[in-house]
């Protein structure tokens, strides 16, 4: 799909043409990675993060909330639970935390690789070379790193790198498929400052890059962040700002499934969380195909507070576990089996 195209689905108003965009991004779904909806059971090991992400709650200058990290055997524990479940993945989330050290996570990633049969995903940020290659070397799958928005301007604005060092997740994505992993990535849609065009170019980017795993969900204010100030980054004039809205989340999510039609793309929390009502159904028949259930500990759950009001934050795993199945089969589509790895793994083995 060129440009514009991308770009005028994006503003399309019309009920029966978007009901035609929800169609054709189902079908592609159902043809390429068919009716099973894969369930990863996320992890939210340690909110501790150094880094100073404009928009998120865990940014390190954040006082307002408590730090945790979880030891070793409490993620082991939510990991059998993952098991007993029937999940074939955990993915394991926190901010980007040195204290998470390389020798630890690489212990981590080999006892669930011996203990279980289940796929393990990583979502820890950007980590130097030494400590990705590391971890793949325990065994962990996939990585996970949205590129938040390929507006170079913007993203260095809203995601200001490290001290002396320039924030190249492109580069890192590109590197982490060189040695193996699966590679997952996504953007947060109504930023402020976030055009058409941005959004139209992230979802091109999707297919350039070849993502095994594409993970959109609306951006949500964070009042204790500097862009709960609406000063900091002014939207862009109306007609030019991507509305962080529901709608607009389905369609990156249909456009996604058409621009990368084998990938694993998850119906989101972000999405859930602006639609408790049946945000995360619409996003299955809209182009999606995972879910991901929470397995964090309610106690540390309810500190992984990236924005507000975070759909399900009081559940327990097992509480999640059956509402997401019941929702899953209301559609008539089964929970996946196996680890419902990337189709271009499974197809070509690389
Ligand atoms: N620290 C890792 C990282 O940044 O890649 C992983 C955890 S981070 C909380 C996961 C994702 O949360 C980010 O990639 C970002 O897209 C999303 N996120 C953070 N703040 C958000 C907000 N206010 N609204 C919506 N999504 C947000
Ligand atoms: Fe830290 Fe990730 Fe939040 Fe940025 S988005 S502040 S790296 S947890």
């Amino acid at each position: 799909m060129e440009l514009p195209e991308i770009v005028a689905w994006l503003k399309e108003t019309d009920a029966a043409r978007l009901t035609e965009l929800w169609r054709q991004a189902d079908d592609v779904r159902q043809k390429n990675v068919g009716g099973e909806v894969h369930l990863r059971g996320l992890i939210e090991f340690s909110n501790c993060c150094v880094r100073l992400c404009a928009y998120c709650g865990l940014r390190a200058p954040n006082d307002g909330i408590t730090r945790y990290r979880m030891s070793a055997d409490e993620i082991l524990a939510c990991a059998r639970q993952a098991v007993d479940f029937g999940y074939g993945t955990v993915v394991l989330q926190s901010g980007e935390d040195p204290g998470t050290e390389r020798s630890w996570m690489a212990g981590i990633v080999r006892r669930i690789k011996a203990e279980t049969p289940l796929a393990v995903t990583l979502s820890l940020g950007e980590r130097c070379v030494e400590d990705l290659a590391a971890w793949r070397e325990a065994g962990a799958d996939r990585y996970l790193l949205r590129f938040e928005t390929s507006n170079r301007e913007l993203y260095d604005h809203v995601h200001p790198p490290r001290p002396g060092r320039s924030s190249d997740r492109l580069g890192l994505l590109r590197w982490l498929r060189g040695i193996g992993y699966e590679i997952g990535s996504g953007v947060m849609i109504g930023i402020p400052g976030q055009s058409y065009d941005d959004l139209a170019r992230d979802i091109a980017l999707f297919g350039r890059l070849d993502l095994d795993m594409i993970g959109c969900g609306p951006y949500l204010v964070h009042p204790d962040t500097p862009l709960g100030d609406p000063s900091f980054q002014p939207l862009r004039p109306e007609g030019e700002q991507v509305s962080a809205n529901e709608l607009t989340t389905y369609k990156v999510i249909a456009l996604a499934r058409l621009t990368c039609p084998k990938a694993n793309i998850p119906s989101t929390t972000a999405l859930a969380t602006i639609n408790r009502h049946n945000g995360r159904e619409l996003g299955l028949v809209r182009g999606a195909n995972v879910i991901m259930p929470n397995l964090t500990p309610p106690k540390y759950r309810v500190l992984y507070e990236i924005y507000p009001n975070k759909a399900c934050i009081q559940e327990t795993a097992d509480g999640c576990f059956h509402c997401l199945r019941g929702r899953i089969e209301s559609l008539g589509r089964q929970v996946g089996s196996g680890r419902g790895d990337s189709k271009r793994i499974l197809d070509f083995g690389f």
